[in-house]
């Protein structure tokens, strides 16, 4: 029997999980991580969309009114598309506190880097997370 769906046999949880959209499942792993990782500032919005064409184009977090918002590129495969997810919320978990608009700025002006040692080690926590803590099942995977 299921964890996830008491009484329902594993073989049938299966079946509906592969039935999930990637957009469906975004939404399961996004509660997991709020649930399991917290951010430096509030995530407000997670959204699942058109961002461009290039190959950095793929997810993207960035600072809104009061918080944080994250963009995951739509089109993606399942795999991919959760990286991007956990790649872009460890953005969120290592956000700078103070001054987050300007390091925002910073950060499109290319004066500041992109991925800095507390980006990797928040991605460290999240990766962690996922693979070793069952995080990719707790999030309703199997
Ligand atoms: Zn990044």
């Amino acid at each position: 029997m299921s964890a996830l769906l008491p009484g329902i046999p594993d073989e049938r949880v299966h079946r509906l999980l592969e039935r999930l959209t990637v957009r469906q499942r975004l939404r399961q792993v996004e509660r997991w991580l709020r649930s399991t990782c917290p951010t430096t500032l509030p995530v407000l919005r997670v959204r699942v969309e058109r961002i461009g064409d290039g190959w950095s184009d793929l997810g993207e977090c960035y600072t809104v009114p009061g918080g944080l918002a994250i963009r995951v590129q739509s089109g993606q495969d399942m795999g991919p598309a959760i990286d991007h997810l956990l790649h872009e919320w460890a953005h969120a978990m290592s956000w700078p506190t103070r001054y987050a608009e300007e390091a925002h700025r910073r950060l499109r002006r290319r004066e500041h880097p992109e991925h800095p040692d507390e980006f990797w080690l928040a991605y460290g926590r999240v990766y962690r997370a996922w693979h070793d803590e069952d995080g990719w099942r707790r999030s309703g995977g199997y």
